[in-house]
């Protein structure tokens, strides 16, 4: 009972309906921001519930729009709300918000991609890496066109403890375009293994939640949507820099649909490509005709063990990028790119 007082004290005074505030701003939806914007709050509710328990919480929200989710998440208890929205048309509503729920709100115009959330919060909220999360949640209905490069800098961020995990193991609740919350949770085997799955899934304990159908966007996006919830593990699974994994990954999953070690050829200059190739998937004990969508994070981490190992012996492979080797080198002669898919994910 005297809980459920307390949690009723956080609940947001009556104001305008979210469509009242983009009908009292006109705020038309801008497609080059994708905006697409969540009315109905009992699904806001839902999204913010994933993050667990928000009582006292800190909480950087990405995008907060209209405000939907940010409400939501007022009403869950958070006492600290830091938005980070980049389009100036809805800071007065978030204005209006922010002086419903006095001290609660803080807004930052600008754009998450170099906001430095380090700087945001209070060093006294910090937990140690291997003690319970920090009470700091990063929480967005997120812009399709940021989700991906804004979850790999998060996730070079969990690597190396900067940016928002400078507080610790901060927890991230976030929208993705359906395929892409099911890359970032796909397991070996699946169709839909890919970089982004061994990427997310070494640093964090990773779920897609739910899917939210487009109908419930304004406008409607062409696609439908995951709530996908991730926590950094207190050890990644696999335990070199992010660089280095990050290039053995994107290199294994150059070509997709052929045999590893088809990619994992590219990681080495054409003079001592198969001598290295050979000598690597040996040392990492990993069966060249297998598909890099069957490879399991510990074949993964085997993988980056062994390119580890050579480039102690020979630095300079480090620097290889096939890629940039291609760019330097003129077309075949059918003016050609070289065999293989080229899937970026
Ligand atoms: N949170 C609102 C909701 O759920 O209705 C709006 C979600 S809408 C998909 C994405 C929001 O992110 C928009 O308000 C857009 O202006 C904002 N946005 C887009 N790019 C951004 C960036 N780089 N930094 C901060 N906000 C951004």
């Amino acid at each position: 009972m005297a809980a459920s007082t307390k949690l009723s004290s956080f609940r947001l005074p009556p104001l305008p309906t979210i469509g009242e505030i983009i009908k009292l701003y006109n705020l038309r939806a801008e497609k080059q921001l994708s905006q697409n914007f969540l009315l109905d709050l009992r699904l806001t509710d839902k999204i913010v519930r994933q993050a667990g328990c928000l009582r006292d919480a800190h909480v950087c929200e990405v995008g907060p729009g209209p405000g939907g989710l940010t409400r939501s998440i007022l009403n869950a208890g958070a006492t600290d709300v830091l938005v980070v929205e980049k389009d100036t048309r809805f800071i007065s509503g978030l204005k209006l918000l922010s002086e419903a729920a006095p001290g609660r709100v803080r807004i930052v115009h600008g754009d998450i991609l170099t906001y430095r959330m380090d700087r945001g919060f209070p060093d006294t909220i910090s937990k140690p890496w291997d003690g319970d999360p920090p009470n700091l949640h990063i929480i967005g209905n997120l812009p399709f066109n940021v989700s991906t490069p804004l979850i790999i800098k998060w996730l070079e961020n969990i690597a190396n403890r900067t940016g928002p995990f400078a507080f610790g193991r901060t927890q991230l609740t976030l929208t993705f375009q359906k395929e892409v919350a099911e890359r970032l949770t796909a397991s070996t085997g699946s169709k839909q293994r890919s970089r982004l799955s061994i990427m997310a899934q070494y640093l964090c304990t990773v779920h897609n939640r739910f899917t939210i159908p487009g109908r419930a966007f304004v406008p409607k996006p062409k696609v439908d949507v995951g709530v996908v919830h991730f926590t950094p593990l207190v050890q990644p699974q696999i335990q070199h820099p992010f660089k280095l994994v990050e290039k053995v990954i994107r290199n294994v999953f150059q070509f997709r649909r052929k045999y590893c070690y088809k990619g994992v050829e590219k990681l080495f200059p054409e003079a001592s490509r198969f001598e290295l190739t050979q000598k690597m998937l040996q040392n990492a004990d990993v069966d060249p005709t297998l598909r890099p969508t069957e490879l399991t994070i510990p074949q993964f981490r085997a993988l980056a063990d062994a390119y580890a190992h050579l480039c102690t012996h020979e630095p300079s492979l480090l620097h290889y990028e096939f890629r940039e080797e291609l760019r330097l080198k003129p077309l075949t002669k059918q003016g050609n790119k070289p065999e293989g898919t080229f899937i970026m994910d």
